[in-house]
């Protein structure tokens, strides 16, 4: 009996793991790494995955306010909580950002 349920859950982590993998790809992540992640801690890496590239894509804009940058959907700031209108500008998202070199 025990040994079916762990093979079955060996499967669904085998899930997790390429599920993990193949958003890892889109990212252009090591895929590896992400399967591991993902097969090691299934629900946090695969949620984690998600998370970091939803965050990473969103566009952004700055609180008139406190100057703080939130995500362009959010309807109030989670520094001042001053309420934020739709803005005309958007701040290019992180992983935009990113492309562009930095030299120091
Ligand atoms: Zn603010």
């Amino acid at each position: 009996m025990f040994s079916s349920y762990g093979a079955a859950f060996l499967v669904i982590l085998l899930c997790f793991g390429i599920a993990g993998g193949v958003v890892a790809k889109i990212k252009g992540d090591s895929v590896i790494s992400w399967f591991l992640i993902s097969f090691c801690v299934p629900f946090i890496g695969l949620a984690t995955a998600i998370f970091y590239r939803v965050e990473k894509g969103e566009l952004r804009r700055q609180c008139p306010d406190c100057g703080r940058v939130v995500k362009l959907y959010d309807a109030v700031c989670m520094r001042c909580g001053s309420e934020l209108e739709f803005p005309d500008v958007a701040i290019a998202p992180e992983s935009a950002a990113q492309r562009s070199p930095v030299k120091r």
